[in-house]
């Protein structure tokens, strides 16, 4: 398979998950094929994909499970500004830190 984008071979096909709507609209589709190339690194989806996913959310009544789903909101108070690996060793430092303290 070529991809579409730089025309290199080496595409691979990932399948994700995404959500579509919010709230009671909430959508959710599983297994989404994405193509992911490891020449130029761009990961998109098809035509074929984009059409089946408004298919989809055309027929949710017909097509969709209902299924019981934990949904949790990111804070936005939490939202990362700087880089996630520089917070991340931020927090650890943090955790470490605060491990010191109890320890005395
Ligand atoms: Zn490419």
């Amino acid at each position: 398979m070529l991809c579409d984008i730089c025309g290199s071979e080496g595409v691979k096909i990932r399948q994700i998950t995404r959500t579509y709507g919010k709230g009671k609209d909430l959508l959710v589709i599983e297994n989404i094929p994405v193509i992911t190339c490891t020449h130029c690194g761009e990961s998109y989806l098809t035509t074929e994909t984009l059409h089946k996913i408004e298919q989809i959310k055309t027929n949710r009544k017909k097509l969709a499970v209902e299924r019981p789903v934990e949904v949790a909101t990111f804070g936005l108070s939490i939202v990362p500004k700087i880089n996630c690996c520089f917070s991340y060793s931020l927090t650890n430092n943090l955790l470490t830190s605060t491990q010191q303290t109890k320890g005395k």
